[in-house]
């Protein structure tokens, strides 16, 4: 019933008239633990823009139905308790268990899909936080490990051993992003920003009056913007400790997990910013880089070019590292103007 507590958002509808039959709609809906909206521009019939803005709502609403960790009635809830008994998965949710495997892999874990156990020992899914003892963590190490999670595309199946939790909550929202893209795509929407939560964003396109959607990035130690990037047709993925995090005996505990440690991950960076054409690599990749750090990110750039990847550091003293092609796109807000940026090779 997450989807009804924002009713007045989810309601809220505009329509501009820019003459000769341009329109642009907007929507707003709660979502994936997030506050969501979407953008359309097009041409023709308001109500036919209107239409599909209310498909987009319908696919993220199904995808979140199949892929919460904490719905009862979802697939990846019955794939976590089904005490390792193969179960039975719709399309989607073993296409995307297989992408964020096979992204797993390409990271050596650093992103792992079966961190839940302790995510859930820290207590970020119910908000009753606690930090577990070292041997609550060791036991918490043992039982995350991507390469036991099996997947069967083609029977639609994944068994996963007992004791074990898998959670899409690092790629769900840019797989979706990426579904939402092929829709408009098929519908003939060439403009339009989707905006999954602050974290993942999709600039479908350009503005309608020819230039690129700009969109702001955060700066990880505080409320304002570092920075803004400018996008035609790129994805956007956004990962950072500052997004969900609880404090305790004067330190600050976040969401994403270092695998190795079952503990937030201390990498000494605060953000990461992946821009690519794929909001699922961007999504999985922004939460890899961030358990990686800069030195171990920055090779795996290098390494990696044939992912086509860009990426923003931000590390935890505030400075900044983009790699080239990202240069002509992002510039600084005028309040950060003194920030240093080092352009990666
Ligand atoms: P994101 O906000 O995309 O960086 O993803 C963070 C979410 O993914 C967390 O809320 C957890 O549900 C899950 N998670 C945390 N650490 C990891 C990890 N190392 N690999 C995969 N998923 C993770
Ligand atoms: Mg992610």
């Amino acid at each position: 019933m997450r989807r009804l507590a924002l009713p007045a958002l989810a309601l809220a509808l505009l329509l501009t008239g820019c003459g000769s039959g341009a329109a642009t709609v907007q929507n707003s809906l709660f979502a994936m633990d997030t506050v969501m909206s979407f953008t359309l521009n097009g041409e023709g019939d308001p109500q036919a823009l209107q239409d599909t803005l209310g498909e987009l709502g319908e696919i993220i609403h199904g995808l979140e139905d199949r892929m919460s960790a904490t719905d009862e009635d979802s697939e990846i809830y019955a794939l976590n308790h089904a005490q390792g008994q193969p179960v039975s998965l719709s399309p989607e949710t073993a296409e995307l268990l297989e992408q964020a495997l096979e992204l797993c892999r390409v990271t050596g874990g650093a992103l792992d899909i079966t961190a839940y156990p302790a995510v859930e020992a820290w207590g970020f899914p119910t908000g009753e936080y606690r930090v577990p003892g070292p041997e609550e963590l060791d036991q918490l190490v043992g039982q995350i490990d991507y390469t036991r999670l099996e997947v069967d595309e083609a029977d639609g199946t994944a068994v996963l051993p007992a004791g074990m939790e898998a959670d899409l909550g690092a790629v769900a929202k840019g797989y979706a992003g990426d579904l939402l893209a092929e829709q408009l795509a098929e519908q003939g929407i060439d403009s339009a920003l989707l905006n999954l939560g602050e974290s993942t964003i999709l600039a479908v396109g350009e503005k309608p009056e020819g230039t690129p959607w700009r969109i702001a990035v955060q700066d990880p130690a505080g409320e304002g913007y570092l920075g803004v990037l400018e996008l035609r047709d790129r994805a956007l993925g956004t990962s950072g400790g500052y997004q969900r995090y609880f404090e305790s005996g004067g330190q600050t505990y976040w969401h994403i997990m270092d695998p190795a440690t079952a503990a937030p991950a201390r990498s000494g960076l605060a953000g990461v910013t992946v821009v690519s054409s794929s909001g699922l690599l961007c999504d999985g990749l922004s939460t890899a880089l961030f358990v990686m750090g800069l030195e171990e990110g920055v090779q795996f750039w290098r390494d990696h070019q044939s992912l086509e990847f860009e990426v923003l550091f931000v590390t935890d003293e505030g400075e900044l590292y983009l790699t080239p092609g990202l240069e002509d796109s992002f510039s600084l807000t005028e309040e950060y103007r003194d920030r240093g940026v080092t352009v990666l090779s």
